[in-house]
């Protein structure tokens, strides 16, 4: 698969169970939070949300978020889940997730990235050489540079698909969700 290409695609985080992490080793989350947890719109975390975090917090997954945002808009949105986090995170470079690494005591092989962003997700999750998950963005923005990095992620997003032909109703939901073609 070309470098970047997310390791493993879900419908929502909620379809994301703790036994997913548990089974492939992985105690510690580097997770984007606009558009792959709420929308741009959604200034702090959903109930369904927060027991989300709670399920996975009790077997032992813990989070951290890594924000290419404002300082503001994560600590709002981190104040009462209280997790390690960095803010203007400058992803695809992968110099904060791997400071959060350090810093939380974490190898690599025990930690994966969560977003819905190939060019900065799972790009920082590729140089880093962390698993990386990718889910379809909630709400996308419009603007002609998002558009432009959907158009892109195509190229990546084809070559997860070519892989696992199996996955089509993704595919699918992908499609819908950014309005690219993937075939
Ligand atoms: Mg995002």
């Amino acid at each position: 698969m070309a470098f970047g290409t997310p390791n493993y695609l879900f419908e929502s985080i909620y379809d994301i169970t703790p036994d997913f992490f548990i089974k492939r080793g992985v105690c510690f989350v580097m997770c984007d939070i606009d558009n792959t947890l709420v929308t741009y719109d959604d200034i702090i975390p959903p109930a369904s949300l927060v027991n989300w975090f709670d399920n996975m917090k009790k077997n032992g997954v813990n989070f951290a978020f890594v924000s290419n945002n404002e300082k503001s808009r994560v600590e709002t949105f981190n104040r009462d889940l209280g997790y390690p986090f960095i803010a203007k995170a400058k992803k695809p470079l992968p110099f904060s997730m791997k400071r959060l690494l350090k810093e939380n005591g974490i190898k690599k092989n025990q930690a994966a990235v969560l977003g819905d962003q190939v060019l900065t997700d799972s790009m920082a999750a590729a140089s880093l050489g962390v698993m990386s998950i990718n889910v379809p963005p909630i709400k996308d923005r419009t603007g002609a540079f998002f558009k432009f990095k959907r158009r892109v992620e195509r190229l990546f997003m084809r070559s997860y698909w070519r892989k696992h032909p199996e996955s089509q109703e993704l595919c699918r939901i992908w499609h819908e969700k950014t309005g690219n073609r993937y075939k």
